[in-house]
């Protein structure tokens, strides 16, 4: 488990900001969180990234507690619910992605039109009905929609991806955005077909191994 120290907050900060290199945001929207002992750390709400000093992070506590001399992203709660329910989990990632929101803007999920769609955990990525931004709802919807999954929609809002770490939030947050770019450009040139249970199955069965590369041999 990590602490909440410098180093952590300046990460933070360098991974929020990666949001809006890499495409996944513009201007503020989105936010970012890591888990602490005790709670979690999250970007300020409404705040642009590249302004961001360590101490302008909040450290916010299992019971919605926020410490710090910023108020906490709006969207803490489903920051909160989910680190609170998903041990595994290290990192939320929360982005208004263009593609990825313009599915979410058809109250639409993405399907197995492609096989990748397996990098969220299942079949389909699914697509959280839609409650106003920064509410209870939101995040019990969320919730719900990331069940076994480790990334979803929110109609009419955009995605949350979750991670270990920074990097690999990172990672499913940018695949995400490809496959609902993918999945897009396939539905204007025609009607996708989309991979059965049977298929899902044994590609989700390949991911449990797949791109684990065998450890190399110790040097002498
Ligand atoms: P915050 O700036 O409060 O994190 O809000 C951005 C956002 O994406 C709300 O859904
Ligand atoms: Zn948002």
């Amino acid at each position: 488990m990590l602490e909440d120290t410098l180093e952590l907050r300046r990460a933070l900060i360098a991974h929020a900001r990666k949001l809006t290199t890499s495409g996944l945001t513009r201007n503020t929207s989105g936010n970012l969180s890591h888990r602490v002992t005790g709670g979690f750390l999250v970007t300020p709400s409404g705040m642009d990234y590249e302004r961001l000093e360590p101490d302008d992070i909040v450290f916010v506590d299992f019971d919605g507690k926020a410490t710090g001399r910023r108020l906490p992203s709006s969207e803490w709660h489903f920051h909160r619910e989910i680190l609170a329910r998903r041990a595994e989990i290290s990192v939320v990632l929360h982005a208004h992605s263009p593609f990825a929101t313009s599915i979410a803007c058809l109250r639409e999920g993405i399907p197995a039109f492609h096989y990748m769609v397996a990098v969220a955990g299942g079949a389909d990525i699914r697509c959280a009905p839609y409650a106003t931004f920064g509410t209870r709802e939101l995040s019990d919807l969320a919730v719900t929609a990331l069940e076994g999954r480790k990334a979803c929609l929110l109609a009419n809002h955009g995605q949350i991806a979750l991670g270990t770490d920074f990097t690999s939030a990172h990672k499913l947050a940018v695949e995400v955005e490809t496959l609902a770019e993918m999945y897009w450009r396939t539905r204007q040139i025609g009607t996708p077909i989309i991979l059965d249970a049977v298929e899902m199955a044994i590609v989700l069965e390949k991911f449990l191994s797949y791109g684990k590369q065998p450890a190399l041999p110790a040097r002498e």
